[in-house]
């Protein structure tokens, strides 16, 4: 027990007899990608932190059906994992996809390049495995201690009492610094909102999600490219399918909820195969769990949250929002956990410029991040139907293709806003300026090279005479 808090501290009905409060306590609600990669953060720096986790430890349960998710890992969430040593190992784990292979109904898949020069990849990585790689982590860090099966109910910032459901019954411990790294649908942020002072937006996207899966050949192989990311754009919806090291693919469907294309229409056996054979034609031979798979697993949802202010300071303590809790996004960039990450890095920094005074490092941190996590929102929400629609499209093409010759013919100094996103740590917010100046570099640099070949051959034709 480390004393930041003590879970064990059962609470009476009419009498809660909290712990008396620790100095510097630090207590993170969650431990998904980002609760635990701050516990890491905050550990090293000799701060005592204890992370409640509401789930029991996925070390030893491993992920729910339907939710196994593999993630596109990029430059930002590297970034911020090479800080705790566990870049390589990440990379190690998972499978590099340096472009999308958009799977038309009829006709072959296309390849379409990531970057100009081909090589920059994604990584496709089991968000399971992160998470645990990033517990153990955490599990070795002096002074973090990782507590499972609590279920944040309750947080006074006066009284300074944090309450927790679990299976021995509720407790009570007390905080001075509290972090909601509880995910999209924050019980934290809740109750920060109640306090009054708040704006909480969350907005649901009409569609949801549904986990598939394409396993190994009879053979062991993939039965697709591993390289790539795969999409079967179809218009309104779509579906992708990122490679996992066992060889399978985790596909993703993103549907509406009902009406024409929803997840309420095909229902039977014979149903589910006739629609996928109609829209996914080249997918099916490749399905053979696909009935099951698709009656089974759940449909998950996808929200935008977004939140001003970030944390609230009462009497007795002070919580801040991190990763999903203060900024979902869609998930159309592969971006969501990248942030998160980023936002620790951020705390991390202001931390070693300010010293343990949480309040005003939280009114920096929140400052510095919400202007990136907007942008990113924005983009996430754009993707969508780059995503699902645009990747058909020629004209799609052929802009990426100029995109891509601009990048080789500058020596990689213009970037694509998908490069820019995925393949650097530019801000978010600083994304949208960087291009404009890209465009101007080279709308001038365009007028200086046509005005220079109308010089040259004014010239040649003046010496010819
Ligand atoms: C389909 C899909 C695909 C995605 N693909 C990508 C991608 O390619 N790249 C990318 O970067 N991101 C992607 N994301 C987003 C990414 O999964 C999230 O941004 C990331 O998991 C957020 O991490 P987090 O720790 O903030 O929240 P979460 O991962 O949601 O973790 C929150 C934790 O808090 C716990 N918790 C919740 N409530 C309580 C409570 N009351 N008490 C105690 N504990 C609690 C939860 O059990 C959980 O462990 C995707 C998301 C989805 C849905």
């Amino acid at each position: 027990m480390t004393p930041a808090a003590s879970p064990g501290t059962s609470r009476t009905e009419h009498a809660p007899a909290p712990p008396a409060a620790e100095k510097d306590s630090i207590v993170i609600i969650g431990a998904g990608l980002t609760g635990s990669l701050l516990a890491v953060l905050l550990g090293r720096k000799g701060l005592p932190v204890t992370v409640f986790e509401r789930r029991s430890d996925p070390r030893v349960d491993g992920a729910e059906r339907g939710r196994s998710i593999n993630l596109a890992l990029s430059a930002r969430g590297l970034a911020a994992l090479q800080q705790i040593g566990l870049e390589d190992l990440a990379l190690g784990v998972s499978l590099p996809m340096a472009g999308r292979m958009v799977h038309p109904v009829d006709g072959p898949p296309n390849l379409q390049p990531y970057s100009a020069d081909g090589r920059h990849a994604i990584n496709s990585i089991s968000r399971t495995l992160l998470n645990i790689e990033l517990l153990n982590a955490a599990a070795e860090t002096p002074g973090v201690e990782l507590v499972f099966d609590h279920k944040l109910t309750e947080i006074s910032l006066d009284e300074g009492n944090v309450l927790f459901e679990t299976p021995a019954g509720e407790k009570v411990i007390r905080a001075r610094t509290v972090f909601g790294a509880d995910g999209a649908f924050s019980t934290v942020r809740k109750h920060l909102a109640e306090r009054g002072g708040f704006r909480v937006d969350v907005d649901s996207l009409g569609h949801g999600y549904k986990e598939l899966s394409i396993p190994a050949t009879d053979a062991g192989d993939f039965a697709l490219d591993p390289h790539a990311l795969h999409i079967w754009a179809r218009g309104d919806s779509m579906m992708i399918a990122l490679p996992n090291q066992d060889r399978s693919f985790t596909c993703t469907l993103f549907w509406p909820r009902t009406g024409p294309g929803g997840f309420d229409r095909p229902a039977t056996d014979a149903e589910i195969g006739n629609y996928f054979a109609e829209h996914y034609p080249d997918a099916v031979p490749v399905m053979p769990t696909l009935a099951d798979d698709y009656r089974n697993n759940p449909i998950g949802s996808l929200v935008t949250v977004r939140t001003w202010p970030w944390f609230a300071a009462g009497k007795r303590c002070t919580a801040a929002l991190v990763g999903d809790a203060a900024h979902a996004i869609v998930p159309f960039y592969g971006q969501g956990a990248n942030c998160g990450f980023e936002d620790t890095v951020a705390l991390s920094e202001l931390y070693d410029a300010h010293g343990p005074d949480w309040p005003a490092i939280f009114a920096d941190y929140q400052q510095r991040r919400k202007p990136d996590t907007d942008a990113i929102a924005r983009f996430s929400l754009a993707n969508f139907v780059e995503m699902r629609d645009s990747v058909n499209r020629r004209s799609f093409r052929a802009k990426s293709a100029v995109e891509h010759a601009v990048g080789r013919a500058t020596g990689g100094r213009f970037k694509s806003l998908y490069e820019l996103v995925s393949f650097t740590t530019v801000p978010y917010s600083k994304i949208r300026r960087r291009r404009a100046a890209q465009l101007a570099g080279i709308a001038s640099g365009t007028v200086g090279l046509v005005g220079g070949f109308r010089f040259l051959r004014t010239w040649g034709r003046r010496r010819r005479v």
